[in-house]
């Protein structure tokens, strides 16, 4: 007798949404993704990504202020041995460091310029809707104060916050 969709437990339900391969392969999201690649799952009445899930239901839950990165790099792997937690910012910067390292140099405060290009705007964006990290965080990622965070997020568009931002640092 096959069960029946009732039956199954939400556990189970979400592990049908991944597509678990060999164990120390990537297990893709085949669910909806957000911009950003990410798994979206609503689970137990709660809307966050599915690899946050996929971290609670095999390795317990995640403590607070932490958020659970990929060693793998794959924004919608489910696979629990790809998955840690780590602090917001501890994932952003190894995100940011990996995917464009010439670049690195140039966030935060340390040369003491809000430096936003267009892309980052962009990133910031997509990163704050996402919604695992605060604008207050965000913004210390960057050099940014939370409002100016704020405003990129609630853009007026990409190109006009970006000079905004810019103009920002003269003062
Ligand atoms: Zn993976």
């Amino acid at each position: 007798m096959t069960r029946t969709y009732s039956y199954k437990t939400v556990e189970q339900r979400f592990w049908k949404r991944v597509k678990k391969g060999l164990s120390f392969s990537c297990w893709p999201w085949l669910g909806t993704k957000t911009k950003g690649g990410y798994g979206v799952v609503n689970f137990k009445r709660e809307r966050t990504t599915a690899h946050r899930i996929a971290y609670k239901l095999t390795k317990g839950e995640i403590p607070k202020g932490y958020v659970v990165m990929h060693n793998c790099d794959t924004r919608d792997c489910c696979n629990p041995r790809h998955l840690r937690a780590a602090t917001q910012r501890e994932n952003l910067e190894d995100m940011w460091k990996k995917r464009r390292q010439g670049d690195y140099r140039n966030f935060g405060t340390a040369n003491g310029r809000c430096k936003v290009t267009t892309e980052q705007c962009a990133e910031i964006q997509q990163t704050y809707k996402e919604g695992w990290i605060t604008a207050e965080a965000l913004g210390k990622l960057f050099g940014l104060g939370q409002s100016q965070i704020l405003r990129i997020v609630n853009g007026e568009s990409r190109v006009k916050v970006s000079r905004k931002s810019l103009s920002l640092k003269q003062r």
